[in-house]
């Protein structure tokens, strides 16, 4: 159950009488917790791959095999790449969780997704994964989303590149459009290792990963569907994920959305 945390202070009055403030510390207790904890998994994130560098590092000084010197500075690059990685997208989740530098602009649905596909295209290629846009040729042609391009580009994308890391060779991502009222719904359909039950809940938080070990041998951040939930919120939308261990998964990204020329529905409107 959540701490309840007071703060209280007593002041005695001229009169003689006192009066006493209770404040309710709560939900700031709980924020610096998160944040602590949020500085600790940076911490740790970054020390593995500087620690595994330092290591290999010591390992070149008294080597002389040529052979033995290249995969180990391979291994260094890989190491450095995924330090990097990881820099990166932390930098993008504050960029989006402060919201400050967001341009919002109208942009037409199939741009989000053509553009999402086709940052995945090379990963997808090299896994041996198949992407599949199930959208009919100019069915959405006139539906417009309302936000940042780049950050709904990289939302979508994070989804599809997640449906190709967690599937294996041969397997198929689908990606598909409903539009209803105001609201799209892109779906990203995978027939991959899918997500244990008791997962399911924690997936979208900062670092949690259900294997670590798989989601470092992809080049994994643990960050991606952090970054996508944060970009549905700042859209007024949301995510959600259903899926079956061994069967594959669906990540369901939700957001206003227009017609061309229609009006928007005062509560469906980012700029609102
Ligand atoms: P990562 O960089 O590790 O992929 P994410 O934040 O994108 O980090 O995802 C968090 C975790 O959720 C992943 O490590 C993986 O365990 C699980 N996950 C995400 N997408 C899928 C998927 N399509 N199929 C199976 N597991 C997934």
């Amino acid at each position: 159950p959540p701490k309840v945390v007071l703060d209280v202070d007593a002041h005695r009055l001229p009169s003689g009488g006192v009066v006493v403030f209770i404040d309710d510390i709560s939900e700031r207790r709980r924020i610096d917790q998160v944040r602590t904890d949020f500085v600790a998994n940076i911490s740790h994130e970054l020390k593995t791959p500087v620690g595994a560098l330092s290591v290999l590092a010591e390992t070149l000084e008294d080597e002389t095999d040529p052979e033995t010197m290249r995969r180990v500075v391979g291994r260094m690059q890989g190491e450095a790449a995924r330090a990097s990685r990881t820099i990166d997208d932390l930098l993008e989740l504050s960029r989006i969780e402060l919201g400050g530098e967001r341009s919002i602009e109208p942009i037409r649905l199939p741009d989000v997704i053509n553009e999402a596909m086709a940052r995945v295209a090379e990963l997808a290629q090299q896994r041996q994964v198949g992407v599949s846009n199930l959208m009919a040729a100019d069915q959405f042609d006139d539906i417009v989303v309302h936000g940042d391009r780049r950050q709904l580009i990289s939302a979508l994308g994070n989804l599809v590149e997640n449906g190709v890391k967690y599937s294996e060779p041969g397997g198929l991502v689908q990606v598909r459009a409903r539009y209803h009222e105001g609201i799209v719904e892109l779906g990203v359909t995978d027939e991959g290792i899918g997500i244990p039950k008791r997962d399911l809940d924690r997936i979208f938080e900062r670092f949690y990963r259900v294997d670590k070990a798989r989601s470092r041998e992809t080049g994994g951040t643990g960050l991606g569907l952090s970054i996508v939930r944060h970009v549905a919120q700042n859209h007024v939308g949301d995510v959600a994920v259903r899926s079956v261990e061994g069967e594959g998964s669906t990540f369901m990204l939700r957001l206003p959305a227009r017609r061309a020329g229609e009006r928007a529905t005062p509560d469906s409107s980012y700029d609102a």
